[in-house]
């Protein structure tokens, strides 16, 4: 998929929004992701899900398992191992750390991709990597749908990204949106 089209995509389902956001780190930003309204879309849920299969296409029959953060990435890794045709699970946070609740487990030497929708500064993901490495699980890689990083992660492990892109933000004085007067928009609960 070239970049013009998951942008075109990201925009017409309003996952990608131009304009002036407050973000819950009280950053401005002339964009805001909100990744969910994309996904919604079934079609467009299989098909940036391909994207990701296919950026591990050499990798296809050695995996055994998906797994993702809650709650953004549970439908990804639904489609990602529906298309793999293998099981799908997620961690959730349990006293602060991401864990494996409702009885999922990881087999050691299990290979395990990791999927996210979107990956701000790739912690959560970290906390994925450890996790399947605590159960000796082998790690492939990464696939999320957008990396708001811009690649600057510090993940070593494999990433791909069917969207990459580094977000702009400016703090709320130095901000030249503010400047020009245009209508401020805290939008919901989205971590940023
Ligand atoms: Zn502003």
């Amino acid at each position: 998929m070239e970049t013009q089209d998951i942008v075109r995509i990201l925009e017409q389902t309003g996952a990608l929004q131009n304009g002036h956001f407050q973000l819950t780190s009280g950053l401005h930003s002339p964009q805001y992701f909100q990744c969910a309204l994309l996904l919604q879309h079934p079609h467009y849920l299989q098909q940036v899900c391909r994207e990701i299969v296919e950026a591990y296409h050499e990798e296809k029959d050695t995996i055994h398992v998906v797994i993702a953060p809650a709650i953004g990435g549970i439908v990804v890794a639904q489609e990602v191992g529906r298309q793999l045709n293998v099981r799908s699970i997620f961690a959730e946070r349990e006293g602060g750390k991401m864990a494996f609740r409702r009885g999922f487990t990881l087999e050691p030497h299990e290979n395990v991709l990791i999927v996210e929708d979107v990956m701000t500064t790739g912690e959560t993901v970290q906390e994925l990597v450890e996790l399947a490495e605590a159960s000796d699980a082998f790690v492939i890689g990464v696939g999320c749908i957008v990396d708001r990083s811009g690649g600057k992660h510090k993940l070593d492990v494999p990433v791909f990204s069917v969207y990459s892109t580094k977000v702009v933000t400016y703090k709320p004085e130095n901000c030249p949106l503010c400047q020009q007067k245009k209508p401020l928009i805290k939008p919901g609960s989205r971590e940023i």
